[in-house]
């Protein structure tokens, strides 16, 4: 039986593996930790805003069910069906290795990939840090894009090790690199979230994350901080206040801990209100862009990683995105034609009336569309306790897209 081969096991990986497992291929996942879910450990936050919902119908989204298995009891949706969810993050371990069970994938851990066996541009295998060679037809690159520690200080300039989990395994390794084809370089970037402890806000602002808002919340900047003067402390002072959308607002997230993306001094954060004795779970290291979104590897838009013949570019190999949704999508996409790949099959490409071809076109710089997909926009904002709130709801709209391509289970249907 052909063998599809997917390298790390983040979020990206899982996705992969899980779609691929749908075809007659044999699937086997390597990860260089202990456990599976790469950086997921952190998130606990997944946003509605549709590709979650077209990977659904695409027969996919398996990846995206187990974070939703997870979701706390807390309703962080304001009423909007399927919109966004927070999600019990220490219980992911579990959950990836129940799924991949079911899905009859054969998981390693402990099996760090650092080196790759070629005939041409064809990977014919990939060798483990203790010698072992896993041969395959296809293969997916998502070792995502966090070290190695010489990157981490490059463009994080500062130590994120606890977070991006370097040190206990052994750096990453870019596999696609070691077929020969340069990374994408990096930018200047930052761990893009702070993690504090939901112990240390205020206990008024405590109990309005907890039991208000339901744990998902947007507060206002104070006005007066948006204008302090950070330079002195901070490199790039634009990026402190990462609020995802505009800088207006901050995004806290209740999963076990307060997660914002307020990236700037604790002193700074000190001065919001019901923050004045916050504290973190994680160090800060900030100069600019996420760190967590560097060194892609060249792909087209079916992911085939450019100059090679079998390996795939999954999760943030495959672009600079920032979260965990176009890691899952992307990981999709390149576990399928993995599959496709070693079955002998033309590769699928996404249209960019999809709100994930949308993406991987424009992140690939390949075709990039002026005017964004419709149903891609939030269609809902509004005010609930004070807290501004925003969702995807047209659902129909993105089912019409995925419906008029002629997507509507293309995961499923059995290519051999
Ligand atoms: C602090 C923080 C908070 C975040 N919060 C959110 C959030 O709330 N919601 C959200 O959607 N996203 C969030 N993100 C982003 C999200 O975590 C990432 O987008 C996502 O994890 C990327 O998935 P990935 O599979 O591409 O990479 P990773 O998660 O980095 O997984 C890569 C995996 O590959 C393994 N690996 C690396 N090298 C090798 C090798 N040589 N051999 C074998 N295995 C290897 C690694 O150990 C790891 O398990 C957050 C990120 C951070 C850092």
């Amino acid at each position: 039986m052909e063998r599809v081969v997917v390298i790390g096991g983040g979020p990206g990986g899982c996705a992969a593996a899980l779609v691929a497992a749908k075809q007659p291929v044999e699937v086997v996942l390597l990860e260089r930790a202990d456990t599976l879910s790469g950086l997921s450990t952190w998130c606990g936050q997944m946003m509605g805003w549709g590709p979650r919902q077209e990977a659904k119908l695409m027969g996919g989204g398996d990846n995206y069910g187990v974070w939703e298995s997870l979701e706390m009891d807390r309703k962080s949706d304001f009423g909007v069906p399927d919109g966004n969810i927070t999600w019990d993050v220490t219980k992911i371990e579990d959950a990836s290795q129940r799924a991949m069970a079911e899905a009859g994938v054969k998981v390693m851990l402990r099996a760090r990939a650092v080196d790759v066996v070629m005939t041409g541009s064809k990977v014919e295998a990939v060798v483990l840090a203790d010698g072992t060679k896993i041969t395959g037809d296809a293969f997916v690159d998502a070792t995502g894009s966090c070290g190695s520690i010489e990157m981490c200080q490059q463009y994080g300039q500062g130590c994120g090790l606890c977070v991006l989990k370097c040190p206990m395994y052994g750096d990453r390794v870019s596999i696609t690199a070691k077929a020969g084809v340069p990374d994408v370089p990096g930018q200047p970037g930052y761990i893009h979230s702070n993690l504090i402890d939901l112990q240390s806000l205020s206990p008024q602002l405590r109990r309005q994350v907890e039991e208000t808002s339901g744990g998902y919340c947007y507060l206002p900047v104070p006005e007066e901080l948006y204008r302090v003067d950070m330079t002195e402390d901070w490199p790039r002072p634009e990026t402190a206040f990462m609020t995802r959308w505009h800088h207006e607002e901050i995004e806290i997230i209740n999963v076990h801990f307060a997660k914002t993306h307020l990236v700037m001094p604790l002193k700074y954060i000190h001065r919001i209100p019901g923050f004045e004795d916050a504290w973190m779970i994680t160090p800060q290291v900030s100069t600019g862009e996420p760190i967590s979104s560097k060194q892609p590897a060249p792909h087209d838009n079916t992911l085939l990683v450019k100059g090679l013949d079998n390996i795939f570019a999954g999760g943030l190999r495959a672009g600079a995105y920032s979260s965990g949704q176009p890691a899952m999508f992307t990981g999709e996409l390149a576990g399928h034609n993995a599959a496709r790949k070693s079955l002998g099959r033309e590769l699928l490409e996404l249209p960019l009336t999809t709100i994930q071809g949308f993406f991987i076109a424009k992140v690939n710089k390949s075709k990039t569309p002026t005017e964004w997909p419709p149903h891609q926009k939030p269609d809902v904002v509004f005010e609930q306790n004070g807290f501004t709130v925003r969702r995807v709801t047209d659902y129909q709209r993105i089912k019409e897209s995925i419906v008029d391509a002629g997507l509507v289970d293309v995961y499923q249907r059995k290519l051999a």
